[in-house]
């Protein structure tokens, strides 16, 4: 019996071994065809040669210097990097180990904004129903995916949750998208009045929704919207790009496409491309003035802050970017995955709805196409098709989860930026040839 507190105790899980390009291998030699970059993390495939040598130089000069004494060159750099590339004056980077810590960075920074302001009543949050903004108690808290908070109930701290902006699911016959997007949007305005604007701190959301959605870009105007309410009332707006951030949609941050700007981001994942663990809240300059012309500390930090070598990682992953125009490749070969999965499955009689940007794809699975009913909770599809796609060589994120108030099912494709067009086919050969067998043995 192994000995690690694995998080499913009695799912028995293959050793990996190595990794090469978009291909990880496990103990027995079998290959998988990494088509999800495990959680959206390994954008640059496995076992990059700049990233390993990056690693290698930097912990033979310094592996980690606490922050609390000690900057360091490669933590300098990154954060320059970063503030350069991040839209507008989000000029302020914090280093930290992974999402979740960026998202905690990032509600405590909000709540300590407004204390230093002298709007110390600004304590609520509000999210989306359907978003996932990580696992500690905080994060966890303004998430709406209300399954994954049950046993923690009475929670920290609680945000008040609106629409998700999910066309396939909630749009009115005979709305446009912009009708729509509107519509949702103001359910902002109105949850503020509810709540009293003056209380509220930050409104948190996916640019592009991962995990609980699979790859559901917001329509057109939805997030123009979403900023001019924040500004009419005066609260944050932070943009979690955990997922997909960091090129995953084509663009470094999802943000730019639809041309606004946080107060706050936070990004993770694909910025240490799984080399390393790393994440960053980075804040505009007003923030960040705020703390340090005021009280002059902000009053948050963890013991892995700043790592000089997660930070080197990451500058090898942002220079690799840069070096083989990756953000370029994203968006051709996410033209090309998305063409690929609009062949095999636009009339496929169990896919609903086929979505996303760049290489962050999403297919909706339904029991019946027109009345777009999900399969029930109790029959397991996200395990199932896991299986048989592992069992296929392929690795894909598939999910179940509540859709406001309806449990959905969809599988998540965010394969690494690296990948070719001849892996593309393989992809969408085993996802077919898996979707195919799970829904063959159902159907027994
Ligand atoms: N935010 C979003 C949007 C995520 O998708 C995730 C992880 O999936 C997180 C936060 C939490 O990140 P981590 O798992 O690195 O703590």
């Amino acid at each position: 019996m192994s000995q690690v507190f694995h998080r499913h105790c009695h799912t028995p899980l293959r050793t990996a071994v190595r990794g090469e390009g978009v291909y990880l291998f496990d103990q027995h030699n079998n290959a998988y065809l990494d088509a999800c970059g495990g959680a959206a993390v390994s954008c640059l495939g496995h076992n990059h040669p700049g990233v390993r040598q990056a690693i290698n130089t930097q912990v033979e000069q310094l592996a980690y210097a606490h922050s609390g004494f000690f900057t360091s060159e490669a933590c300098e750099q990154l954060a320059e990097q970063l503030a350069a590339k991040a839209p507008g004056d989000l000029n302020h980077v914090y280093l930290v180990s992974g999402g979740s810590e960026a998202v905690e960075s990032a509600l405590k920074l909000a709540r300590q904004y407004f204390v230093e302001i002298d709007q110390p009543q600004r304590v609520h949050f509000i999210s989306r129903r359907q978003s996932y903004h990580g696992n500690t108690l905080g994060a966890l808290g303004v998430g709406g995916n209300l399954w994954r908070r049950a046993p923690f109930d009475p929670i920290l701290t609680s945000a008040e949750h609106i629409a998700a902006c999910y066309a396939y699911r909630d749009k009115h016959a005979g709305e446009t998208d912009y009708q729509y997007g509107q519509r949702v949007a103001n359910e902002l305005e109105q949850k503020l009045l509810e709540l009293g604007p003056e209380n509220v701190a930050a409104f948190i959301a996916e640019p592009v929704v991962g995990a609980t959605a699979g790859a559901v870009p917001a329509v057109e105007g939805y997030f123009t919207r979403i900023r001019e309410i924040c500004d009419q009332y005066g609260l944050l707006l932070i943009l979690d790009e955990v997922m997909c951030g960091i090129g995953r949609t084509g663009t470094l941050f999802a943000q730019e496409q639809e041309q606004i700007q946080a107060d706050i981001v936070t990004v993770a994942k694909g910025l240490g491309a799984g080399y390393q663990p790393i994440g960053a809240m980075i804040a505009s300059s007003r923030l960040y003035n705020a703390v340090a012309n005021g009280s002059g500390f902000f009053q948050h930090g963890h013991t892995y802050m700043g790592h000089a070598t997660a930070s080197a990682a990451a500058l090898a992953v942002l220079q690799a970017f840069e070096q083989d125009q990756l953000l370029a490749q994203v968006r051709r070969q996410g033209q090309g995955l998305a063409e690929r999965l609009n062949q095999r499955f636009a009339s496929h009689p169990r896919i609903g709805d086929i979505r996303g940007r760049g290489l962050f794809m999403g297919l909706e699975l339904v029991q019946d196409r027109d009345s777009k009913l999900p399969f029930a909770p109790h029959t397991a599809l996200a395990a199932r098709i896991k299986q048989t796609a592992m069992d296929n060589g392929l690795m894909c994120y598939p999910m179940g989860g509540t859709i406001d108030g309806v449990q959905g099912h969809h599988v998540l494709l965010a394969p690494p930026y690296i990948i070719s067009d001849n892996q593309l086919d393989e992809l969408v050969d085993k996802l077919s040839l898996s979707l195919n067998q799970v829904f063959h043995s159902m159907a027994k």
